[in-house]
């Protein structure tokens, strides 16, 4: 995790470096050396007798070099949109170490998987139908298998819930008649081989997720037995695992979920069959943090605002329901010191024109002026790469920084979205 002064250290360097300038006071920054710790960390949690292939939920990070550097160290990728798949690919991503998931797969989707031999989690029997109707036509059936909705409650924030009774993803396995049908379909079809299952993401508790990729474990197990072999070689036990925004500390680890899960599914890391996992948020938001200029300060009915660049472009989810997505804000002076001095009452405003663009609201902090910098914290995913074109604000450059604290360099993930690409996007080339 970047520590207060790693993350002085960086700040310092950046600004010598003048990463934030006049035209685009806001960055994001990826510790490149924290990532790689990240990585290292998920990997020796989940050593043992499983074979284990990591994916990362690309749309948590939608942003070709950081995935390029995930894929280099073994990670695969989840992708969910044919933009995620091509961002994958453009990143290097093999065809054996992506997986297509979406609710919305069109026939289009699902034939291009097939001709690119990518394996499939499917949705529905709907989806299934389009398979089998390609396959019919002569296409070579891929690793495919369902995603399971154990039905198992919802977690502390409904729109991140994806296991309630009601969810709309994946097969509700208990649903009247539903898990037998699915296993029928297993055993009608040789190329069905895998199961996935995500419960998440963030605010689900560890032994919630466990007892959904438990029910995932006994339906693997009772086609394995239905078909009389070890039809099911692979389990993908999704991501969703909660990433603490209140502190440095990262809570809970890797390998306290995996203990979870030894304790309450026995049979899934005991060799038998590979296990896939498509952490986003607790690989990734850690290693990284926005970076702002504060452009003013001022009091009005005598509440203090600041008014800084990072809004509802970069910060969607914390702008729109702050309750569910607060951010810890760090505030350091214009040379680049954590700022001291008595904490106040402050917001923290961005620079979107409607009224609620606020990063955060009623924080004790040291008296933030003019200039200063501002760092929203833990911001690593969904944040930068996750842009939200309101006010036609541009999408901002993101860095690696890397290296000793005395000595950071950065590299550029993505050059900050200029005029021109904004005008075309603006469908300024069809006028
Ligand atoms: C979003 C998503 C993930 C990643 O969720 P995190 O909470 O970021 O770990 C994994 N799998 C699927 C299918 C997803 O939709």
């Amino acid at each position: 995790m970047p520590t207060a002064l790693r993350r002085e250290a960086i700040i310092r360097a950046a600004l010598e470096d003048e990463l934030l300038d006049e035209a685009m006071p806001l960055v994001g920054m990826v510790d490149r050396d924290e990532l790689h710790a990240r990585v290292r960390e998920l990997q020796e949690a989940f050593e043992g007798r499983s074979p284990m292939q990591h994916m990362v939920a690309t749309k948590a990070a939608t942003l070709v070099p950081l995935l390029a550097e995930l894929i280099d160290r073994g990670i695969g990728c989840e992708v969910a949109s044919p933009g995620e798949l091509a961002m994958a690919r453009a990143a290097g991503a093999p065809v054996d170490r992506m997986i297509f998931d979406s609710p919305a797969k069109t026939t289009a989707d699902l034939r291009d998987c097939l001709d690119r031999g990518i394996p499939l989690n499917i949705d529905g029997f709907q989806e299934l139908e389009r398979v089998d109707a390609l396959i019919a036509e002569g296409r070579i059936p891929t690793r495919a298998g369902f995603r399971i909705n154990p039905q198992r409650g919802a977690g502390s924030i409904d729109a991140m819930s994806t296991a309630t009774p009601t969810s709309k993803f994946g097969v509700g396995i208990r649903d009247e008649g539903a898990r037998e049908r699915l296993i029928q379909a297993y055993v009608d079809r040789p190329w069905m081989r895998h199961l996935h299952v995500h419960s998440g993401s963030q605010g689900v508790s560890l032994a919630q997720m466990a007892l959904g990729i438990r029910d995932m474990v006994e339906i693997a197990d009772e086609i394995d037995r239905r078909c009389g072999q070890a039809r099911i070689t692979h389990l993908d036990i999704g991501g969703g695992l909660p990433v603490n925004f209140d502190g440095d500390e990262t809570a809970p680890t890797f390998r306290e979920y995996r203990e979870v899960l030894e304790q309450t599914v026995p049979g899934l890391l005991d060799g038998r069959r590979m296990i896939i996992t498509e952490f986003g948020r607790a690989l990734l938001a850690k290693a990284g943090f926005i970076l702002t200029r504060v452009e003013y300060t001022k009091q009005t009915g005598g509440r203090r605002i600041a008014i800084a660049h990072a809004g509802a472009q970069i910060a969607t989810r914390t702008v729109f329901v702050p309750e569910a997505w607060p951010v810890r804000v760090a505030v350091h002076g214009r040379n680049g010191s954590v700022k001291q001095g008595p904490r106040v009452e402050q917001d923290v405003a961005g620079p979107c024109c409607f009224a609620g663009d606020m990063l955060a609201r009623g924080r004790e902090l040291p008296v933030i002026e003019q200039g200063d910098l501002l760092a929203a914290l833990d911001t690593g995913a969904y944040y930068f790469s996750t842009h939200y074109a309101y006010n036609a604000l541009p999408r901002c450059a993101v860095y690696f920084a890397e290296g000793d604290d005395d000595s950071i360099r950065f590299s550029p993930i993505r050059r900050a979205e200029t005029l021109e690409e904004q005008l075309a996007a603006a469908g300024a080339d069809l006028r």
